[in-house]
């Protein structure tokens, strides 16, 4: 059924609080699942608001362990919960979600809401660990960062932090049309494949680099020698052959890696 007669139905609305927008490309869901189970063995499949299921009908039928769930809009939940009756289904605000058993193997797949993508990418790179692979959906916009090059204008700490810690490649962009309500802009979704760990201080390499961005248009010196020492960062800028005078949307993803662990003493 069209999200459009589905939502009537229920008698409720598309939530732009919650960033509702329901897939209606079969293709869309079709690759996007297709993707994320491509020749992987999951201990656990995880789907961020699965809305009025369009992934998760598909993800059903060729997953090979059932998928839970995370929606935090209760209307929807009870229509889930009819759908889909022995799924897994965890009602509330994933971002509040902690969870109480060991993960692992974790497949996870989302079309984002708009609002809270990157608060959700974050959260996810907590259990990174424990993920074999995510296929998630963004606006453009947040994509383009994500996947973006050194020197290009989308290029920032989120593009370090996701090309540091993940593979990614895009999927495509994904038409308005492709959604009920039409979001105003594309979307666009990217599959993801954790790198090994680098042995370094998650938390701190993410603190060096939001330091490295907080003054786009400051050489890094200037926003790195306050809190690492003017000479530290100096003397990795020479090792590194590095000019003094770099600004941080020059350094590549591995050139900010050596530089943190240059700066950041091991654990
Ligand atoms: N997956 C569905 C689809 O593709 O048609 C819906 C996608 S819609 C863009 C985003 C979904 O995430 C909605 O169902 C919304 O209610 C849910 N959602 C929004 N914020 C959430 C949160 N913090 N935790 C869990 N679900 C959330």
């Amino acid at each position: 059924m069209h999200p459009r007669s589905q939502l009537a139905s229920l008698g409720v609305h598309a939530k732009k609080r919650f960033g509702q927008n329901f897939l209606t490309s079969p293709h869309w869901a079709h690759t996007l699942v297709d993707t994320l189970l491509e020749e992987m063995d999951p201990v656990a499949v995880w789907e961020i608001g699965p809305g009025l299921g369009a992934l998760t009908d598909g993800l059903l039928k060729k997953s090979p362990v059932a998928p839970r769930l995370f929606e935090i809009d209760r209307n929807l939940c009870g229509f889930l919960r009819e759908r889909f009756p022995n799924v897994d289904l965890v009602e509330g605000d994933f971002l509040k979600w902690e969870p109480t058993e060991a993960l692992e193997r974790i497949l996870v797949l989302g079309n984002l809401p708009y609002n809270v993508s990157s608060p959700i990418f974050f959260k996810l790179l907590d259990w990174k660990g424990s993920i074999l692979r995510m296929v998630l959906t963004f606006q453009r916009e947040f994509a383009r960062r994500l996947v973006a090059k050194p020197t290009t204008p989308d290029y920032g700490g989120t593009s370090v932090v996701a090309q540091t810690f993940y593979e990614l490649h895009s999927l495509g962009v994904i038409p308005p049309g492709a959604f009920y309500p039409k979001p105003e802009v594309d979307s666009e979704a990217i599959c993801f494949e954790p790198r090994p760990d680098p042995q370094i201080d998650r938390d701190s390499f993410l603190r060096l680099v939001r330091e490295a961005f907080s003054h786009r248009r400051k050489m890094l010196l200037k926003n790195l020698g306050q809190q690492y020492g003017k000479d530290k960062v100096l003397a990795a800028f020479e090792a590194m052959q590095i000019s003094p005078k770099v600004r941080a949307e020059e350094l590549s993803p591995p050139q900010f890696l050596e530089l943190a662990e240059r700066l950041i003493p091991t654990p």
